[in-house]
């Protein structure tokens, strides 16, 4: 198990290299973890197309030697995401962990700033009346937190089989397969059909390469990103028809947070949110989905 690597340990140099360089000097002997108490052996991965999306070279295991005591073991990862979740990632056993979409789902609505009067008023009266929709904003942070987390993780990992044994997710007492769960870019137009048919009443979470940065304006009053539209052929009238993904942001500071990092030349963005379909049928057919992002946890840039 492991996560992609930008940079290996060169015995040769005695220093880290990185993956550009690895590539350039075609340098594939002899290269290890670059943390020191795991050196494990690695390989170079030259970039590759997986599902029409550009996978950038990167360093992986050459055998099957387990990372150890660093960032690239997942299972360390996630026992360290599961301990500081408040809950909401808990051990089922040592290698098996449960995600729980209710806490998450909660804490989404919860981070709602049109709602966080609402919600303050009910810490402070807690004591004396605790509510069903109660939940500390400690709470909200490590639950948004420990979702942050599993996006991240998500796009780093070699492949998904490796997270599907380790994380079940959990939703009313439902399990929900990880292609529920988790949408990429050739996952866009089934995630819109299951939206449709109400199928996706939870949080689910979508990654993507960012189209563009679309400010509020005096008719719409969300901030907007706007991810690269998937083209899905043409419709029975012969128009053009996509898949088009948005993400609405009320908060200023946000935006412009977020603003900055695409600007930096972080391009791909995974996000989490409770999501919704509406097709638009104009010039071209336009498969919308769209979700709402409150609070820096519900979204991941790199
Ligand atoms: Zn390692």
């Amino acid at each position: 198990m492991g996560l992609k690597m930008p940079k290996a340990y060169s015995d040769k140099l005695k220093r880290d290299i990185t993956v550009e360089e690895a590539v350039k000097e075609s340098i594939k002997e002899d290269i290890f973890c670059t943390s020191k108490e795991c050196r494990i052996p690695l390989t170079l991965v030259g970039a590759f197309m997986r599902n029409s999306s550009l996978v950038s070279a990167h360093f992986k295991r050459r055998g099957r030697e387990e990372h150890k005591n660093c960032d690239y073991n997942t299972l360390g990862q996630i026992n360290i995401a599961a301990r500081d979740s408040e809950g909401a990632l808990a051990s089922i056993n040592a290698k098996k962990y449960s995600l729980r979409l209710n806490l998450i789902s909660k804490a989404i609505k919860n981070s709602d700033s049109s709602k966080k009067k609402e919600s303050t008023d009910v810490d402070i009266d807690n004591t004396k009346q605790p509510t069903k929709n109660y939940i500390s904003s400690g709470k909200i942070s490590a639950y948004l937190a420990t979702m942050k987390k599993i996006m991240q993780i998500k796009s780093k990992i070699e492949n998904e089989k490796e997270l599907r044994s380790l994380i079940e997710i959990q939703f009313n007492d439902n399990n929900i397969k990880w292609s529920d769960f988790y949408f990429e870019f050739d996952d866009y137009e089934k995630c819109f059909s299951k939206l449709m048919n109400n199928k996706l009443d939870y949080p689910i979470c979508i990654e993507g390469e960012i189209k563009n940065f679309e400010r509020a304006t005096e008719n719409f009053s969300y901030h907007t990103i706007k991810l690269k539209l998937k083209f899905l052929g043409e419709n029975e009238d012969g128009k053009n028809k996509f898949a088009s993904v948005s993400i609405w942001i009320s908060d200023e500071n946000i935006f412009e947070k977020l603003k900055k990092d695409f600007e930096s030349g972080k391009n791909h963005v995974a996000f989490c949110s409770n999501m919704w379909a509406s097709r638009v049928d104009r010039t071209s057919e336009f498969l919308n989905i769209t979700g709402k992002v409150y609070n820096m946890k519900q979204i991941y840039m790199y």
